[in-house]
């Protein structure tokens, strides 16, 4: 438990209706995807930079553990308040504070839920590939954090991909910038680098700038069924030997095919022992060129099973 002192300092910091420390309210701050729970001392919403470092600038004067927490969906338990502490939940910066459509880049808190991101770029004909399966709920500053990636790493990267430059707390609660808006920002050790994946373990992070793309024209999704393991293991190592590095390459194995068949009936043979769901994008004819040469290099590998 905190002495009532410390809270106090932290309640003039943050405001009272931003500390919680009812059972309550801390059980609801206690888990992540993990399934472990643990409960902290107290919950801190701060609502920006400088509450953060005046919080962690108090916690590492009084040397009190300080977890920072984006959606709570990490599977690294590093959200989790193990032995008591603070649990810093980052979702009140949420906004995305520029999405500039001449350099390609976007400045953001870490609150900002990925998929929200991904939807506002799009609309300017830009894209943010990262897509963690957790998209929908889970936070760009967890993002970053875990170097999350989705299925389209296989063409274009994970997060850290991304990330040009970062606003981090330090936990002495000193506030630095990493990185920069260029794409070539050479000198120095690569900071930025090191702080994704770090699991909340080095600092806060406070802002992001990321990198866009422009968004594909178009994209192809195709679905191939094996008779073997084998042969959709060799069919990804021979559509990536012939030069084609497709947006997406998903694997499942005849377990998994059964669930799926249990539960949507999609007619998938039983004797269909793999599936891999393949995906291209980009201009459409080159699309159409590509998802033509990979069905014509994965048909003698399915071993007579279908493709669409
Ligand atoms: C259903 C599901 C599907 C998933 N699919 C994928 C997937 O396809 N690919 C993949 O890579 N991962 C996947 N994940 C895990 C993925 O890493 C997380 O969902 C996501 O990256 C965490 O975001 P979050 O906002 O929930 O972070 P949290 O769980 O709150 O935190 C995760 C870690 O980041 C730290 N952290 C959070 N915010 C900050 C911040 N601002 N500054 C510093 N540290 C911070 C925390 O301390 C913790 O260590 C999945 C998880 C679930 C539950």
């Amino acid at each position: 438990m905190l002495e009532s002192r410390i809270l106090e300092q932290i309640i003039t910091i943050v405001g009272s209706e931003n500390v919680a420390t009812e059972r309550q309210d801390l059980l609801c701050y206690g888990y992540d995807a993990t399934q472990m729970e643990f409960l902290p001392d107290a919950v801190v919403h701060p609502g920006n930079v400088d509450e953060i470092s005046q919080i962690m600038k108090l916690a590492n004067a009084e040397n009190i553990h300080v977890f920072p927490r984006g959606a709570g969906s990490g599977f690294t338990g590093g959200a989790l308040p193990k032995g008591g502490g603070i649990v810093l939940v980052v979702t009140r910066l949420n906004r995305i504070l520029r999405i500039d459509t001449e350099n390609l880049i976007a400045e953001v808190e870490p609150g900002v839920v990925t998929e929200q991101f991904q939807m506002e770029v799009e609309k300017l004909g830009l894209f943010y590939p990262p897509d963690p399966a957790s998209l929908k709920f889970s936070t760009l500053g967890g993002n970053v954090a875990e170097n999350a990636g989705g299925p389209r790493c296989v063409k274009y990267g994970v997060t850290r991909d991304f990330v040009m430059g970062l606003e981090v707390v330090l936990p002495t609660g000193d506030i630095i910038r990493t990185g920069g808006e260029t794409y070539k920002g050479v000198v120095g050790y690569d900071l930025t680098r090191l702080l994704c994946g770090s699991e909340g373990t080095l600092g806060i992070i406070t802002k992001i700038i990321f990198k866009l793309l422009p968004l594909p024209e178009a994209k192809k999704t195709m679905l191939t069924i094996f008779d073997s393991i084998d042969g959709a293991a060799r069919a990804v190592s021979t559509i990536i030997g012939n030069k084609i590095i497709p947006t997406t390459l998903e694997f499942m194995d005849h377990a998994t095919l059964q669930c799926v068949e249990k539960r949507f009936s999609l007619g998938i043979p039983d004797s269909g022992r793999a599936v891999l769901i393949i995906e291209v994008d980009g201009d459409r004819e080159l699309i159409e060129k590509q998802a033509a040469r990979i069905q014509e290099l994965v048909r003698p590998l399915a071993g007579g099973m279908q493709g669409s």
